[in-house]
């Protein structure tokens, strides 16, 4: 009998990339084997997001589109889950027809029963019950397959800190983080299959633990540390407000943890981060900014920026401003306010017009990419460690005809920069570098990347801070 296929449409945060791929294993344990052509599927499942308007309306429009090729496939099965399918719940099967499953955001481990239901019963179905299941099922813990080289683990799920704009702690539920010990075994089955380095996701990471009286996150991190086989680890995302110092030393301590801490500020004005309920002031934030560059100097920032925050005026927009020209952050996310209920900021005054928000996006947009490329442009004439995820997608098009006879492939710094290079045929013939670490000499420094050429295939441990060490 031919295996019944799946298509995965993921829509919105890393957290979402990794619930797809629980689903599909899931999913795997019915007999739905993953397609990546739509039009083969017995069943799509759609994973959205609902944390700004943007993304809500990309998962509605999709949905209408699968709604118009169900007309010619009766038998077509069809589930919507994530962030929107937990808010909307039975709404979608009224509004849409086609649709079979909505299932929510705690849901996950229910997929399996719920689509053999519909299989067999030809019913629809909204399952959008909050049950925690913090833990993955340890049938499931040792079997995600890989053949990248960085994969995401979830360490915890849900938000307790109700910023007044975000949606989350609504879809997501109360915080709850993973056993450790779970943790590490998800770890090291991914190692085993190729996997080199491992980005750790959580809404606030820095109170991983505290809910359950696990260890911290900091000793969470020591623990996956010592994974033979990993060479690197990243983690997002660190509330400023929970910043602690023992998190801080751990760039300088922990020897696989790369130099880059993602660490949203959202706004530079006290008044605004009071308004958002985000439990810090621009001093604390710019003391916390200072302490990571002291113990790590070479350490990136990045951040996240809301614009047009209700009541936000020129004077809070232009200390938000000040405050990226002062932090000088190696990259930024800036996002236009959207009212997100039940966020209670949908119910504050003094609204920002469509018109000003989009200005004041054009304006940090711009500031920022002036300092990214100067950034960029300062690590010209350095050797940088890249960890290699294969070729760069240029060249994966099937364009390599570029001034290098060469292969383009395409890796990461430990700061997280993308860098594009090359090897001379004088230091090696076409060597499979993916999955390796590569010393780059960076030639030159654009706003979203780094160019350059491989000079050193084999590092050498030698002067890094640990054994083992290609984070530095
Ligand atoms: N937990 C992370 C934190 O505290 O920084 C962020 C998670 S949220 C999914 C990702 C980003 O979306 C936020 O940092 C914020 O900048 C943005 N965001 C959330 N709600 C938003 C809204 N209503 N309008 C615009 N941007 C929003
Ligand atoms: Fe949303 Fe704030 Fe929680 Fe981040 S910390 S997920 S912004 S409520």
């Amino acid at each position: 009998m031919n295996p019944k296929r799946l298509y995965l449409h993921t829509i919105g945060c890393q957290m979402n990339v990794y619930d797809s791929e629980q689903i599909a294993m899931q999913l795997a344990a019915i007999g739905y084997e993953q397609t990546a052509t739509l039009d083969d599927a017995d069943l799509i499942i759609v994973n959205t997001c609902t944390v700004r308007a943007k993304a809500e309306q990309k998962a509605f429009s999709f949905m209408g589109r699968l709604a118009k090729m169900k007309r010619h496939k009766k038998r077509l099965i069809i589930g919507v889950g994530g962030c929107v399918a937990q808010q909307e719940g039975q709404r979608i099967l009224d509004r849409m027809p086609a649709i079979d499953l909505v299932f929510g955001t705690q849901a996950i481990d229910r997929i399996p029963h719920l689509i053999q239901q519909i299989e067999t019963r030809h019913c629809r179905i909204v399952d959008v019950d909050m049950v925690e299941t913090p833990d993955i099922p340890d049938s499931l813990v040792g079997r995600r397959k890989s053949s990248q080289v960085s994969k995401f683990v979830t360490i915890m799920r849900g938000c307790d800190n109700f910023c007044a704009y975000c949606v989350v702690p609504f879809v997501r539920g109360r915080e709850t983080s993973r056993q450790p010990e779970s943790i590490v075994r998800e770890i090291k089955a991914l190692v085993d299959n190729g996997v080199k380095e491992v980005t750790l996701l959580g809404q606030n990471v820095n109170s991983y633990g505290k809910n359950q009286n696990l260890c911290s996150f900091a000793e969470l991190l020591a623990m996956i540390n010592e994974i033979e086989g990993l060479l690197r680890i990243r983690f997002t995302t660190s509330h400023p407000k929970d910043l602690g110092t023992d998190l801080i030393t751990g760039f300088r301590d922990i020897t696989k943890l790369c130099s880059h801490i993602h660490l949203p500020v959202q706004s530079g004005s006290n008044r605004i981060l009071k308004r958002m309920n985000r439990n810090y002031t621009r001093e604390q934030y710019l003391d916390k900014v200072a302490e990571l560059r002291d113990t790590c100097p070479q350490i990136a920032i990045t951040s996240d920026i809301i614009v047009g925050f209700p009541g936000e005026n020129e004077t809070d927009f232009d200390q938000t401003l000040q405050l990226v020209e002062a932090v000088e952050f190696d990259g930024l996310f800036a996002f236009q306010y959207s009212d997100r209920p039940p966020a209670p900021a949908v119910k504050l005054p003094d609204k920002t017009s469509a018109s000003i928000i989009s200005d004041r996006l054009q304006e940090i947009l711009a500031v920022q990419d002036q300092l990214t490329r100067s950034k960029n442009q300062q690590l010209v004439g350095s050797t940088q460690w890249v960890l290699t995820d294969g070729f760069s997608k240029k060249e994966a098009a099937g364009n390599s005809a570029g001034s290098h006879p060469s292969l383009q492939w395409t890796g990461r710094t430990s700061t997280n920069k993308i860098v594009n290079f090359y090897v001379e045929a004088s230091i090696a013939n076409n060597p499979n570098l993916t999955g390796k670490m590569v010393g780059v000499h960076i030639d030159k420094g654009y706003s979203h990347s780094l160019s350059g050429r491989a000079v050193n295939l084999e590092p050498s441990l030698r002067g890094l801070k640990g054994v083992e060490n290609y984070a530095a």
